[in-house]
């Protein structure tokens, strides 16, 4: 009786888990997985995150060598400190250079990249290019623009939420300084707006996506 109970028990709940929606957190093809520890630096606090935006970014890292696998690498150490967000380390989902990605966190698992405690790091995936020098960007253009198609089929995610960093507003968790709107990934803005780069960014991932 009591073994038919626990039983009926954990089907009712595992019924009500996929009413709820199970949140895909499957790694894209050809990604290479290689996480933060979990429990530990911008994993440090657990925060499940239903991803409902795609965020780009630029690395802004000209440096040589700087690429997909040492950025990997950097916030699997904990060595980018985030001063003024909540959890005192940056993190990212994916890093993307000529030829390689990067998988940093699991896409059901908030970062640090975009907005702080704004809605940008509270349901966007977070995927930065490299631009290390000696890195092809049209390549890491393309590679991107593939990787963000795959993940807006995945989760269901429209294009017009496929957003640059610059789109979210950055007021800082400790002391609310507005920061404003980054002019990033910068190599995508006209101007720094908007424009002809960005919208031929999104005509790449439209037909990337609907090649899927
Ligand atoms: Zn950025």
């Amino acid at each position: 009786m009591k073994i038919a109970r626990a039983f009926l028990l954990v089907t009712v709940s595992l019924l009500a888990a996929s009413c709820a929606g199970i949140v895909s957190h499957r790694s894209p093809p050809g990604v290479t997985v290689d996480l933060v520890p979990k429990g530990m630096y911008a994993r440090r606090i657990y925060r499940p995150m239903r991803p409902t935006f795609i965020t780009i970014h630029a690395t802004e890292n000209r440096s040589r060598g700087a690429g997909a696998y040492s950025h990997a690498q950097m916030l699997k150490r904990g060595s980018l400190k985030g001063e003024h967000n909540a959890i005192g380390y940056i993190g990212w989902h994916f890093t993307i250079d000529d030829h390689s990605t990067y998988q940093s966190l699991p896409t059901n698992e908030r970062g640090e990249h975009a907005d702080y405690d704004g809605q940008g790091n509270r349901s966007s995936i977070g995927i930065e290019m490299c631009e290390n020098r000696g890195n092809d960007r049209a390549r890491t253009l393309d590679r991107t623009a593939r990787l963000t198609a795959w993940l807006i089929k995945e989760h269901g995610i429209p294009l017009s939420r496929v957003v640059p960093h610059m789109h979210w507003r950055m007021i800082r968790h400790d002391d609310h300084r507005d920061l404003g709107h980054k002019k990033c990934p910068h190599f995508l803005l006209d101007n720094g707006r908007l424009g002809p780069k960005w919208n031929a960014f999104l005509a790449k991932v439209e037909s990337y996506r609907r090649a899927l």
